[in-house]
């Protein structure tokens, strides 16, 4: 048996609206006022597909996206220029650093030695992150006199919000650091705000907005609420259907019991696809507009759930997994951006 046969369709999807997607991104843009509005597409655009993301959003006009890795450009060079691919990892070893030659992939340098390591190699455009309070990557304001950030040639000068998702004093104090950055460092352009920053006002967009969250449906403040649309829409076969008798058990140490006679489904989602134990006696989908409960424990590769609500419902019949970021994140005990990112490998995309 030397012939190859392409696998069949996976029994889990996770749907995208694209419109919902753009519109999204339209109105942050709007909301960024003067400031060009970007893309964080990082972890396959908060698991998504990176491919199916930039792609769309390139479209619409996006000009910027920002990865984490450098495994992650590969995704998006069909899709864009690689001018437009910021890695915010910056190169860390030398196959980073001729990678980033090969492509054309722009590093985030966050250190003095990535500064001195781009140099060493032939410098070139490249983008800079300066820590301003959060402690995370970046240079320290402290770095900022040395010798070596005056040779390099700087297109976006960055720096990141810590608890843009509150209304706390760090947002100002980020804000002066980073106008003290402003002063110190020359670069083409400037850029502070994440998808939370941009609710903050003017004062924040700088000259590029680098939403993520909020481009997927996630509503990080409540300024978002009116205008921020679900994009992502996790769907599950039913691959078995069973009745149960009163008294009949479901599921990992039984933590469900009927106490009537049920019709139940087995559905091929399981937390190792990132649907959690959380979800267990919790969960909710959905068929032709009736809800269908999650019964018993979520296990690795299955869920089981009540279709006492839809007769009509057969084996082979998808369901559509409730998952209104806000309100998912409110039932699950998970973040918004845990709910999405965690959606695994084995949903088709
Ligand atoms: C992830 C990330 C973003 C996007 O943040 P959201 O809160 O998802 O909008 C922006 N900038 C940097 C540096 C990031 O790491």
């Amino acid at each position: 048996m030397t012939d190859t046969i392409a696998p069949p369709p996976s029994a889990l999807r996770l749907a995208m609206d694209a419109r919902a997607l753009v519109a999204n991104w339209q109105a942050l843009s709007a909301m960024s006022g003067s400031a060009e509005a970007g893309a964080a597409v990082k972890a396959n655009a908060y698991g998504l597909g990176a491919g199916r993301v930039t792609q769309a959003l390139a479209k619409a006009g996006c000009r910027n996206f920002f990865v984490a890795h450098w495994r992650e450009v590969a995704d998006l060079l069909p899709h864009v220029p690689a001018s437009q691919i910021a890695v915010l990892h910056g190169p860390i070893t030398a196959q980073d650093i001729a990678y980033a030659r090969a492509t054309g992939a722009r590093p985030v340098l966050n250190s003095l030695a990535q500064a001195r390591l781009w140099q060493s190699s032939g410098g070139g455009l490249c983008h800079i992150m300066i820590d301003t309070g959060m402690n995370r990557l970046g240079l320290s304001l402290n770095d900022l006199g040395d010798c070596v950030l005056d040779g390099l040639d700087i297109d976006l000068c960055l720096s990141h919000l810590a608890s843009a998702d509150e209304d706390v004093a760090q947002n100002e104090s980020q804000l002066r650091a980073f106008r003290q950055v402003r002063l110190n460092v020359q670069a083409k352009r400037y850029s502070l705000a994440n998808s939370a920053g941009i609710a903050l006002g003017s004062a924040y967009h700088a000259d590029l907005t680098r939403p993520g969250l909020a481009l997927y449906g996630g509503i990080p403040r409540p300024e978002f609420a009116n205008t921020i649309a679900q994009v992502a829409f996790p769907e599950a076969c039913i691959i078995q259907i069973r009745t149960l008798q009163a008294g009949d058990q479901v599921g990992y140490n039984a933590t469900f019991t009927a106490d009537h006679p049920m019709r139940v489904g087995v559905l091929a989602l399981g937390y190792a696809d990132g649907y959690l134990r959380c979800w267990s006696g919790k969960g909710r989908f959905v068929f032709a507009g009736r809800e269908v409960p999650v019964l018993g424990r979520v296990s690795m590769d299955l869920t089981i759930v009540d279709l006492g609500q839809v007769p009509d419902c057969q084996e082979g019949d998808w369901l559509g997994a409730i998952y209104d970021l806000p309100a998912a994140a409110k039932a699950s005990g998970l973040s918004q951006y845990e709910l999405l990112t965690l959606m695994g490998q084995r949903f088709s995309r």
